[in-house]
């Protein structure tokens, strides 16, 4: 069963380009409800274990150094079918490939710069709140 939530980062890209606000609406327009949100950053072990997936591909390194350069959004998302509707809302990984009106055709620079990140499944959704956020700071 879907477990309705997902969890987003709105990356330092986006956050330091200005762009937090709009993606925000984007995202509340789409109906999505926050049950959590912070400002923050990442530490290279904390990006490290994020991305942890991901270590033996070759953008590895460039990804967490880009993830660690500032400060991020970190925010728990709400809504029915909430890992699918918001992969849809954010668009393809690669802004060239992503679809019309979708926050990454908009707002990223390219695929390592692009932006926002949404969870994959609600398993991660689950382990990636957990990440970012302590029961006590979810509504
Ligand atoms: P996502 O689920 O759409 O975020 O994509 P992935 O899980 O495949 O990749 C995680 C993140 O790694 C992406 O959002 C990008 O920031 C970055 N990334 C993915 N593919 C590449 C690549 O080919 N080169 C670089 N430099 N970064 C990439």
């Amino acid at each position: 069963m879907a477990s309705n939530i997902t969890l987003t980062m709105i990356k330092p890209d986006g956050v330091a380009d200005g762009f937090t606000g709009k993606i925000l609406d984007h995202i509340i327009a789409a109906g999505f409800k926050i049950q959590a949100m912070k400002l923050t950053r990442l530490s290279t072990e904390k990006a490290q274990e994020f991305y942890a997936v991901h270590k033996e591909r070759p953008f590895y390194g460039e990804l967490v150094a880009f993830m660690t350069e500032g400060p991020i959004v970190a925010a728990v998302l709400e809504k029915e079918n909430a890992v699918e509707d918001f992969r849809k809302l954010i668009g393809a990984t690669n802004p060239a490939n992503a679809a019309e009106g979708t926050i990454r055709k908009l707002y990223a620079t390219n695929i390592e710069r692009n932006a926002i990140h949404g969870s994959d499944s609600d398993e991660n959704a689950a382990i990636e709140a957990a990440f970012h956020f302590s029961g006590l700071e979810r509504f």
